[in-house]
């Protein structure tokens, strides 16, 4: 049963209503969504008939127009920006993803302006915030104005997303407590609300597969995508997406100064992993293609031969506040210790899910939500997949005085080393 016909009754009446349609798997009216999520917003819709709806969703799915439908009343919660020439791009989450921090650079200098929103770590999950405010003077809040003064001027303005979709930021920590977040109509809704209120008229999934991620499965991470780059373009913004490995941390660096330091050397050209290098130049070409660039790699190799990607990132550093050579100068840890492998062997990967809570341990994100971030903290990897150690040497390196014990637990825990050499994995696993 649709329940369209119900008209201006309370919040209460029409969360009431939507639970029992949902339970017996009917289907949810637009103006029936909305009024759910503009009543858990508000308050008048309490918790408990708010997981219970939750959970009905979760086990009976949604219909395309549902998961629309909660999408745009989630995006339209809160402030909302228009951003139509910009490009952007969201990554699902990942141990040493440091895209943002490349593949942007590149991609604003190319031409590409970039207004970016971004959020905090979460969990083992970095995030870009807490990466740049480990550069030196480096300020994250910037008026509105502000704002869209550097795209215009410097191309390139990254901020902390404030009060984006308040409707998904109140769900979606209700969805952790009430075991709904792995749904797949309640995390494509999540993701697209928050990307559309930010506005960017072009916007590149990067939506990670493997033991590190939330989609485990080819299968999964394709559905995702789908829905995310379908959802996009209902909503107006040309979209597209790519699948890409995370069951190894991406690079060699994991926390916050360590892996603003690995995304310099790319952009100066010295030497970095593979994959991330991989990853980095394919980001910045499908954004570049979003935009309808008609030779993006050459494009990208171009901006990073000729060094005007690193002094792209240099520009953004300095009018977000940046101290001079800041990025020459960011934060080390006094305490390094090192990791060293416990038999000979072939490196078949560390699992990024360890790596991350050893980052994690030392210091680099958040526990709990009032934790203090130590900027220096992490770890480097110092083999990577396919590399042949022999017992003894180092593997890794900790950075950062807390909980250095556990992390070296984690970080052995993580290790996989096996006597043939494991078959190379792309970092790009598939796209649309
Ligand atoms: N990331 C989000 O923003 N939302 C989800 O539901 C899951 C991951």
């Amino acid at each position: 049963m649709a329940i369209e016909e119900f008209g201006e009754g309370s919040a209460v009446n029409f969360v009431l209503e939507a639970i029992e349609t949902k339970k017996r798997g009917g289907e949810l009216a637009e103006g029936v969504i909305r009024g759910v999520v503009a009543g858990y917003t508000e308050g008048s819709v309490p918790d408990y008939q708010m997981s219970a709806l939750l959970m009905a969703i979760f086990l009976q799915g949604m219909t395309y127009g549902e998961t629309l439908a909660l999408t745009r009343a989630m995006a339209g919660s809160g402030e909302t920006y228009s951003f139509p020439d910009c490009v952007d791009k969201h990554s699902t989450g990942g141990v040493g993803d440091k895209i943002s921090l490349t593949a942007l650079p590149i991609v604003a200098a190319c031409g590409a302006p970039v207004a970016k929103l971004s959020g905090r770590g979460l969990g083992t999950t970095g995030g870009t915030i807490d990466k740049l405010e480990s550069i030196p003077g480096f300020s994250v809040d910037l008026s509105e104005e502000r704002f869209r003064r550097q795209v215009e001027e410097v191309g390139l303005a990254i901020v902390e997303a404030g009060d984006l979709a308040p409707a998904d930021k109140a769900i979606y920590a209700l969805r952790d407590t009430t075991g709904t977040v792995d749904s797949l109509p309640l995390i494509g809704s999540s993701i697209v609300s928050k990307k559309a209120a930010t506005g960017a008229g072009h916007l590149l999934y990067d939506v990670k597969q493997g033991s590190g991620a939330f989609m485990k499965t080819p299968e999964e991470a394709r559905e995702l995508s789908g829905l995310l780059v379908r959802l996009s373009e209902s909503l107006g913004i040309r979209a597209s997406a790519v699948i890409t490995g995370m069951d190894t941390p991406l690079g060699s660096a994991v926390g916050n100064a360590l892996e603003v330091r690995e995304s310099v050397r790319l952009l100066r050209g010295d030497a970095v992993p593979r994959d991330l290098a991989d990853e980095a130049r394919t980001v910045a070409a499908k954004l570049l293609e979003l935009k309808g660039e008609k030779d993006p790699e050459r494009s990208v190799e171009a901006a990073l031969s000729s060094g005007a990607a690193y002094e792209k990132l240099e520009r953004f550093v300095r009018a977000q506040g940046g101290a001079a050579n800041a990025l020459d100068n960011l934060p080390t840890s006094g305490t390094v210790r090192e990791v060293r492998a416990p038999r000979d062997g072939h490196i078949a990967g560390f699992a990024a899910l360890d790596v991350g809570r050893a980052a994690l341990a030392l210091g680099a994100g958040r526990e709990k939500k009032t934790d203090k971030i130590d900027p220096a903290a992490g770890v480097e990897l110092l083999a990577k997949t396919g590399d042949r150690v022999q017992k003894g040497d180092p593997v890794a390196r900790l950075h950062g005085d807390r909980q250095a014990e556990r992390a070296e637990g984690l970080i052995l825990q993580a290790l996989r080393i096996q006597d043939e050499p494991p078959q190379p994995a792309p970092a790009i696993l598939d796209g649309l």
